[in-house]
């Protein structure tokens, strides 16, 4: 194992892509492709974009892109209610669910999670907030008041 190999790897697996690092060595991609592969089992940490075992919030992280908003919109599987899905450990989960969760903790008894930004698609925690189902209905018409 050489310590281009090495490198390439470690360069890909902290989120570099095979294209870029094709450019920088002057190579091709695919000769970069093999370099990665190679270098792999050498490596001390996983490799992140490929780990199932990888943390679920950069799992997440890699499906959402920032809107002039603000709002982080999921590029993820949207379920047919219109809210962001993702399966994890074999379950289906509703992503601001998750986000809100990850930021706040669990969710309290009876309350419902609405979005602040009215983006059914936004995953962005500050934009979310836990409220009473009621609050969330009172809240205007049903298609701009959403939860879930
Ligand atoms: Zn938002």
């Amino acid at each position: 194992m050489s310590n281009l190999e090495k490198y390439c790897a470690e360069q890909y697996s902290s989120g570099r892509t095979q294209r870029e690092l094709a450019q920088e060595l002057g190579i091709s991609k695919s000769g970069v492709s093999r370099l990665v592969k190679r270098g792999i089992p050498f490596l001390d940490a996983p490799v992140l974009t490929r780990d199932p075992a990888r943390p679920l919030i950069d799992r997440l992280m890699m499906r959402m892109r920032e809107t002039s908003d603000g709002c982080w919109q999921w590029t993820g599987y949207v379920r047919n209610s219109g809210y962001a899905q993702f399966s994890y450990r074999g379950t289906n989960h509703l992503v601001h669910r998750l986000m809100y969760q990850m930021e706040n903790g669990p969710i309290p008894d009876g309350l419902v999670i609405d979005h602040i930004c009215r983006n059914r698609l936004c995953i962005r925690p500050e934009h979310l907030r836990a409220v009473t189902q009621s609050e969330n209905v009172r809240c205007g018409q049903r298609w701009s008041c959403v939860a879930a």
